[in-house]
């Protein structure tokens, strides 16, 4: 599991998220929305440990893991500009998370295989980043961090730089791939359609605060406030 316990994060005197508490089950797929701003992305940095929460408490699995260091962290993430390493081949990028662990090199390959397999990147894994296009590095950089089967899967808008029938996709295949690992995913968008087809819980978020916490089908139905109806497209 995932709890954030009233956590906090100030830049000098700009408060960018506060009040923020919620606890994620074992291999749920939570989803976290707002509009620019409102502190998607500070979240998942402080999960992943590259920001520090300036107050509260932050659980993976039982641990608390605020002074833990982020490349301690059994988690994951995957970020909107891929980050793919430009001298690596699609194979080195997608091992290189399993040999900085001194992971046995005969799992390394297993598991490049594998990933390579359900992420359709057999014929790629030679080549360099900018040799391929942009949907198939993206699928390069997930595939980097599920090859490390993290406990915990952080995505921060990883298809916003496709072009629509790749996100769609894409974002099919993610939804399969999570229901085969069952990897906990918190998975960060600001489009509705993503939220509601993916999501086991949605968070809508504004102003560095949580505005409300539900399935897709309740949240739709029953916005908490204007700005959560406004936002999930049903207006009142
Ligand atoms: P977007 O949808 O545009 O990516 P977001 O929801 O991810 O937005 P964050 O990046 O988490 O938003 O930013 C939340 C707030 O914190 C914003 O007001 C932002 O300006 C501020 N902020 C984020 N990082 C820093 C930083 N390193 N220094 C100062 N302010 C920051
Ligand atoms: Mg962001």
């Amino acid at each position: 599991k995932v709890r954030l316990e009233d956590i906090k994060r100030r830049f000098n005197n700009v408060t960018a998220i506060e009040d923020i508490s919620f606890e994620i089950p074992d291999g749920e797929f939570w989803v976290l929305v707002g509009p620019s701003g409102c502190g998607k992305s500070t979240i998942l940095r402080t999960i992943a440990g590259l920001e520090s929460a300036t107050s509260g408490k932050l659980f993976i699995g039982d641990s608390l893991v605020n002074n833990v260091p982020a490349r301690q962290r059994d988690v994951a993430m995957v970020f909107q500009n891929y980050a793919l390493y430009p001298h690596m081949t699609v194979a080195q990028n997608i091992a290189f998370g399993l040999q900085m662990r001194k992971v046995d090199s005969k799992i390394i390959q297993e598991r490049v295989v594998n990933v390579a397999r359900s992420l359709s990147l057999e014929q790629l894994l030679n080549r360099k980043p900018k040799q391929l296009s942009g949907g198939q590095q993206q699928r390069v950089a997930l595939g980097r961090a599920i090859a490390r089967e993290p406990q915990v899967f952080l995505l921060d808008e990883p298809l916003s730089n496709l072009d629509a029938q790749l996100r769609d996709d894409t974002r099919a295949e993610l939804k399969q791939l999570h229901q085969e690992l069952g990897i906990t995913t918190i998975y960060v968008t600001h489009d509705q359609v993503e939220a509601m087809t993916l999501a086991d819980k949605i968070v809508v978020l504004n102003r560095g605060r949580i505005q409300q916490i539900g399935d897709p089908q309740n949240i739709y139905a029953r916005p908490a406030n204007q700005m959560v109806a406004a936002f999930l497209g049903n207006p009142p």
